[in-house]
């Protein structure tokens, strides 16, 4: 008797061409899925990044879009329809900073991280809301902070973010979970990328010394916690939020 293939799944990363976005996309890739890597800038490095995913025998589509813009989410999420027939999981992971202290934030510095962290994820996961409902099933992981979970000096507008994206994951996995989709947070802490490669050698050594495991973190070990979450080894969790800080915090 012939074997079933196994239908394939496709995923969206946004944001994927660098940092985390990148390694779950390439991890995505790895594990099955066909990819949509969204990217925002100039095409060339998500073509590259879709290139190198197409050479390991991946399938992957680069899609031009910020995630601010309901017509551009709504472009990327018909572009994944027609280049790969439907869409299984979304991966919010695009998201900036613009750190200083609330005395010296200006509207523009809460405004553009605010829009971009919480209200891209609220407009992508809207977007393909509707086709996962029509297909009973579905996952979204969003990209949260340790930041969101504690707070941060210097960071009221990326925490409020964060910590946001945190409300919009519980409250929409309770809107879409008796149609078979989930909806989870990853939260992590210190993961070496552009991000944190601008952070002053004497606060990274600080910040070191509260992990337990004692060394920042890769994207790679994000990717694979993102990875679980869209797996099947994750179809009965949905509202959680997983950390993945090293031990940095622990709740209580
Ligand atoms: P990077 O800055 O390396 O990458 C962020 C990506 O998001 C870039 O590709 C960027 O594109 C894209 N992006 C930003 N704004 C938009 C937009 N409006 N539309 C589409 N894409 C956009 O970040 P990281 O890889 O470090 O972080 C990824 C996620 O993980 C973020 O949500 C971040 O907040 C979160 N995180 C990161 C931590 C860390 O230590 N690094 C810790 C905790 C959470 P472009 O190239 O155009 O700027």
């Amino acid at each position: 008797m012939a074997e079933m293939q196994e239908a394939r799944k496709v995923a969206i990363v946004t944001g994927a061409v660098r940092g985390i976005g990148r390694a779950v996309a390439v991890r995505l890739a790895r594990d099955g899925f066909d990819l949509v890597v969204n990217y925002r800038g100039d095409h060339g490095p998500a073509d590259e990044l879709s290139a190198e995913i197409q050479a390991a025998g991946g399938k992957s589509h680069a899609i031009r879009a910020d995630v601010t813009q309901a017509n551009d989410v709504a472009a990327l999420v018909e572009g994944t329809i027609a280049a790969f027939g439907q869409v299984d999981v979304l991966i919010n992971n695009a998201g900036i900073t613009r750190d200083t202290l609330i005395m010296r934030m200006s509207e523009d510095d809460w405004d553009s991280v605010l829009t971009t962290n919480l209200k891209g994820a609220f407009l992508c996961s809207k977007a393909v809301i509707r086709p996962m409902m029509r297909q009973r099933s579905g996952a979204i992981v969003n990209l949260s902070s340790v930041v969101g979970l504690v707070g941060n000096p210097g960071q009221a507008n990326y925490a409020a973010a964060k910590a946001g994206l945190i409300g919009l994951t519980k409250s929409l996995a309770k809107e879409v979970g008796s149609r078979g989709i989930t909806v989870n947070a990853v939260a992590p802490g210190f993961i070496e990328t552009r991000l944190t490669d601008d952070l002053p050698d004497e606060l990274k050594a600080g910040a070191k010394e509260q992990i337990a495991l004692k060394r920042f973190g890769s994207p790679d070990e994000v990717a694979g916690a993102v990875a679980f979450l869209v797996s099947p080894a994750a179809s009965y969790i949905t509202g959680n939020v997983l950390s993945v800080d090293g031990g940095l915090f622990m709740a209580t």
